[in-house]
């Protein structure tokens, strides 16, 4: 479960994220809707301890981000592609990345298999379609097998058989009973992919209600 109270950003320029109070719950997709620049990227990194809050808090599972100790086992997270190193291999950079959280090798083979990149396993990061590194990027939040999965804006820039294929997976994992929270400023794919809605604009909660209700009015 991820819990965000009072959660607020304020930049020099603005409020990116205006007092936010809603859970994520386990067991089904929750949709993390908003146009674009409404503050999705924003409190998706605070929940991720990636930036501190101005005020207010992000819990996962009861604690924030910085004090799980093995994070990659916790929560599995995909945000916009560009943390990958050039010349590193596909294998190397999961590699990379289990080493620090005592995931194993076979796991490795796991997640490639389960994204369909065990061929492209010895390609190099820089040589990767976008939607490519986008299934090494959910190869890597599956990796530590986590109860909870972030996605910021997944199937930005992916063709339609990635499209499929991601809501697909996240649809998986939510029935599985794990906690699914994903942002998007599409309305359409929102209701073809999450049961619940979490609805922003400006920075504020604009709606917390399952996703037929909120159709149902637009
Ligand atoms: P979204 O993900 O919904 O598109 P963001 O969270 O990226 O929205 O941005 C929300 C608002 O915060 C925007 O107005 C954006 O310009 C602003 N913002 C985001 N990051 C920063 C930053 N590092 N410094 C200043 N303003 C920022
Ligand atoms: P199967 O349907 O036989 O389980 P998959 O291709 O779905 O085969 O999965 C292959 C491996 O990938 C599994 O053994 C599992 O460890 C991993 N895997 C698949 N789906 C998930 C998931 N939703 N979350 C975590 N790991 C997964």
């Amino acid at each position: 479960m991820i819990e965000v109270s009072n959660l607020t950003k304020r930049y020099r320029g603005g409020t990116a994220v205006d007092d936010l109070t809603f859970t994520v719950e386990p067991g089904r997709v929750t949709g993390f809707l908003g146009p674009n620049g409404a503050g999705k990227s924003t409190t998706i990194r605070l929940i991720l301890g990636l930036d501190r809050p101005t005020s207010g808090s992000a819990m996962i599972g009861g604690r924030p981000y910085g004090s799980i100790e093995r994070p990659l086992t916790a929560v599995g997270a995909l945000l916009e592609a560009g943390d990958l190193h050039p010349t590193r291999t596909v294998r190397e950079h999961l590699r990379w990345l289990a080493r620090s959280n005592g995931i194993g090798e076979r796991r490795i083979g796991e997640v490639l298999e389960a994204t369909g990149m065990s061929g492209a396993a010895r390609k190099r990061a820089k040589t990767l379609s976008l939607g490519m590194k986008q299934r090494l990027g959910v190869a890597a939040a599956l990796l530590g097998d986590p109860g909870v999965l972030v996605l910021d804006e997944p199937v930005n820039g992916l063709d339609p058989e990635g499209v499929v294929w991601i809501r697909t997976l996240m649809k998986r994992m939510a029935a599985e009973g794990r906690t699914v929270l994903v942002s998007s400023h599409l309305m359409a794919e929102m209701a073809l992919t999450a049961e619940h809605l979490i609805v922003i604009g400006r920075g504020r909660l604009l709606a917390d209600v399952p996703t037929e209700a909120f159709v149902a009015s637009h």
